[in-house]
């Protein structure tokens, strides 16, 4: 079957031959099969490409090298690729030990990239919606084990952002030593290439668009799994937080006993470089007022920890879930929540608050649960 949207002229040369890549490498077969097996995200990753053509298109953002391997950063479109639709973006593994979040975008993925070749509502949900991947930001660190990339550097510290406020020590972001964690890169410095490719696939295809939604997949904080959106850099509001609250309305409503905490990320910690805050930035500097909605898994991997003691024994077991049914829940659990945000996105029109009335609503009721102070 043939996407009805390949079929629409001019639209369809964009879809088929993108002339804005860098590096079109839309054949895995480019990638030296060895390396493409030392990764097993990175296998799946490529069937699944395989498999989703000709709807999904996929294309090499960069390369990294990491000991003898040089590995792609992927980016993955599905969908209408139309500016006048709205889009969301998936993103995973930017942190190296964080495998679980790979894999949640990976398993959606594999859900929708499954359900191309049967399900009609799909098709029809695609014609109004962009979806756009990046599920393995840092496969360098991946193969290395390590939360940085093979840099040494951590991608949510690097981007050119500098906390207003104190941040705490180390954590919230450091320049004293690429052998520690939380290094930001050094001061002056362009972007790592990874969160160069990461900004520039979200202006393209996110900032592009009157309404966007990312979210980025990690873990490792707590025993909850919750669901931030900006600021890192700030304790103050952003400037969309009714559309914030409205979302959050929408996913209570509708999923009344979801699992999540929903928050700013201010709540818990400060960071300097938070790829998120950057975009965010970018996007509200940006003529007119166009909605761009960065949100943050956080999956509590203490919970694992707790329920598996062993596993603090291992580093990955810090952060990922290791016993098969728990994995197992953790990806229902989520590919609920990016399903949500998909129908979200494309209905958006339905839930965003359209009347200034209904903004301020929505923001004094926002600023009540999330910030002390009465207004901002
Ligand atoms: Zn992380």
């Amino acid at each position: 079957m043939t996407p009805t949207f390949l079929t629409a002229g001019s639209t369809a040369d964009t879809l088929i031959r993108p002339t804005h890549d860098r590096r079109i490498v839309g054949a895995p077969s480019t990638i030296d099969p060895v390396t493409a097996t030392v990764l097993p995200q990175l296998t799946d990753l490529l069937e699944l490409i395989d498999e989703g053509a000709p709807y999904l298109q996929a294309r090499v953002l960069c390369e990294v090298q990491a000991g003898p391997h040089r590995f792609p950063v992927h980016a993955l479109t599905l969908g209408n690729p139309s500016p006048a639709v709205p889009a969301v973006g998936f993103f995973g593994g930017v942190h190296g030990l964080e495998r679980i979040g790979a894999d949640v975008v990976i398993a959606w993925l594999h859900n929708l990239v499954k359900r191309l070749s049967w399900d009609d509502s799909l098709h029809e949900q695609l014609k109004h919606v962009r979806l756009v991947f990046m599920p393995l930001v840092n496969p360098g660190g991946f193969w290395l084990g390590t939360r940085a990339n093979p840099n040494g550097v951590d991608l949510m510290r690097n981007a050119p952002v500098d906390a207003r406020e104190k941040v705490p020590f180390l954590i919230g972001g450091q320049r004293i030593s690429k052998g520690m964690p939380w290094y930001r890169g050094a001061e002056g410095a362009p972007m790592e290439a990874e969160a160069q490719a990461l900004c520039d696939f979200v202006d393209e295809e996110l900032l592009s668009r009157d309404f966007s939604v990312a979210v980025d997949c990690h873990s490792g904080f707590g025993t909850d799994d919750r669901i931030w959106f900006p600021y890192a850099h700030t304790t103050r509001p952003i400037h969309h937080l009714a559309e914030i609250h409205a979302l959050h309305a929408i996913f209570a409503k509708t999923h009344a006993h979801h699992p999540y905490v929903f928050e700013p990320q201010s709540v818990q910690y400060l960071t300097h470089g938070d790829i998120w805050d950057h975009l965010y930035l970018r996007a509200r500097s940006r003529p007119g007022d166009r909605v761009f909605l960065p949100l943050t898994l956080e999956m509590g991997s203490w919970m694992w920890i707790k329920k598996n003691p062993k596993q603090l024994f291992s580093r990955l077991g810090i952060f990922n879930p290791l016993i098969q049914h728990r994995v197992n829940r953790v990806m229902r659990r989520h590919i609920a929540l990016l399903d949500f945000l998909t129908r979200a996105a494309s209905g958006y029109q339905r839930w965003l608050p359209g009347s200034s009335a209904a903004r301020e609503q929505h923001r004094r009721t926002a600023l009540t649960r999330w910030y002390r102070q009465a207004s901002a």
